[in-house]
């Protein structure tokens, strides 16, 4: 198996290459050259497995070779253990078609945790054997810089650097990434909103004599590897509501593309998914493409649901390749258009394979509001405003096959707004309630690479 860049122009790499590398040197971002399939036979046999041994299955012909099936049965069973429930992903009936899919029972109370810890144990391992360090930056609306904290808090080799947004982020979120008390761990507040932090840390890629001085590596969802681990829990899922002999349809709440994608990946090896639904908060830029042909980016508008509060979706280029027939050069013009001109249009043909694969729908502040309230009235259950976001729109796409709705995180994580919306504020696990009597530790940044750098180049030689 090897990995190509989305611009064509970075090195052709294996698996454990592309996990250490992040973002190609060319800009892009990697993909498989080819899609493994799952036979029909081998997607029934995923039914009653443990979740662990489902994602065996799927991620092994991904792998080529990088790890021994004992040594990767070990980091999954190492990793998952850190998911405070059984199932790890459990499933949960809201109404007659419609189910909810627990992601949020990692230590960080998001789904990103599914694929962070993986991230944390294969990272561990690859650089033990290499015996070499590395500097992980990345930038996070909230759920992705906690995960990523969380995932390599103490771990050998490592330092680990998160930009988040200066005051845009939740209390929970914060407290996570401030509050670990590991040395490698350095949570940076920064002075901008979301996308110049992602802006930032792209820039750091692009400056190749500070990339290879501190061996940066990213672990955003542009990492193959988090992609790919986002695969798994689509399987688990559709096999326990009948796949392959019956279709199951998704709505995932969506910003960066990344937990989407897996979705789309899943159904290219031979899940039957049929419908893959897009839902989008206020900040609809992912919604409006597909509705209009034309990728144009908007001021992001702080929403109840910070981790969608995105209006560059990274992972957006990796379905732009697949429409334009896998055209590097097409894409790298895509994203040049959108950087010098804030925007551009789809072509006719590419937007059509995009809306056979894509539904899509937004979901405003108040109907998230509504959606939480509801949801509480007729079922008891309590929704963090992302997967508000998921099930009002999800409601609007039911149809004769089950819908599964991505249940993104915890709603004690975003307590606020749930208890704005219901009167009742969801506690903490009770394995994490002493998150607010922690200590916090953050350095506030401008927004000004030079900075940036200078602080990451000192910090982690320190
Ligand atoms: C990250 C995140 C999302 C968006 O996922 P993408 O993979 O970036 O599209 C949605 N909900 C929550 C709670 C998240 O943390």
């Amino acid at each position: 198996m090897h990995y190509i860049s989305t611009r064509g122009q970075a090195p052709v790499l294996g698996f454990e290459e592309a996990m250490l590398a992040g973002l190609a040197r060319d800009g892009g971002l990697y993909v498989p050259d080819h899609i493994p399939q799952l036979q029909p036979g081998h997607i029934a046999a995923l039914a009653g497995l443990p979740y662990e041994e489902v994602a065996h299955r799927v991620m092994w012909p991904y792998l080529g070779g990088a790890f021994t099936e004992a040594e990767f049965g070990d980091l999954i069973a190492r990793a998952y253990a850190q998911i405070a429930h059984p199932a790890r992903a459990p499933l949960k009936q809201l109404a007659p078609g419609h189910f909810l899919l627990e992601l949020f029972h990692g230590p960080t109370l998001a789904f990103k945790d599914f694929a962070m810890q993986l991230i944390g144990q294969l990272f561990e391992a690859v650089l033990a054997r290499r015996g070499t360090r590395l500097t992980i930056v990345g930038a996070t609306s909230g759920d992705t810089g906690s995960a990523a904290i969380e995932a390599f808090r103490g771990v050998a080799g490592t330092d680990v650097f998160i930009l988040f947004p200066d005051g845009r982020v939740s209390e929970v979120q914060r407290r996570q990434m401030t509050t670990p008390i590991e040395e490698n761990v350095h949570a940076l507040a920064l002075a901008g909103d979301f996308d110049a932090a992602q802006a930032r840390v792209k820039d750091m890629f692009n400056d190749f004599a500070f990339r290879d001085a501190v061996g940066l590596t990213a672990i955003n969802s542009i990492n193959w590897a988090r992609v790919l681990a986002q695969v798994v829990y689509y399987f688990a899922a559709g096999v326990a509501l009948g796949a392959p002999h019956r279709p199951v349809s998704f709505t995932v709440p969506t910003g960066n593309f990344g937990d989407i994608f897996a979705g789309h990946i899943a159904r290219r090896m031979g899940l039957p998914i049929e419908r893959l639904v897009i839902a989008t908060n206020t900040n609809d830029i992912l919604h409006r493409a597909l509705q209009t042909g034309r990728y144009t980016r908007a001021e992001v508008v702080p929403t109840s649901s910070p981790s969608m509060d995105i209006q560059v979706s990274s992972n957006f280029e990796r379905a732009l390749f697949d429409a334009y027939g896998r055209d590097g050069a097409a894409v790298a013009q895509l994203m040049d258009e959108l950087k010098g001109q804030g925007g551009f249009a789809i072509s006719q043909g590419a937007l059509e394979h995009l809306r056979e694969i894509y539904g899509s729908g937004r979901a405003g502040e108040d109907e998230v509001a509504q959606t939480i309230r509801r949801l509480h009235a007729e079922t008891g259950e309590l929704l963090c405003p992302h997967t508000a976001c998921g099930v009002a729109v999800a409601e609007r796409h039911l149809g004769a096959t089950p819908m599964v709705t991505l249940a993104t995180a915890h709603p004690a994580k975003f307590p606020d707004a749930v208890e704005a919306a219901t009167g009742i504020r969801p506690p903490l696990p009770n394995r994490m309630a002493d998150l607010y009597d922690r200590p916090e530790r953050v350095t506030r940044v401008a927004d000004d690479l030079a900075a940036i750098e200078t602080l990451i180049s000192k910090r982690r030689a320190a």
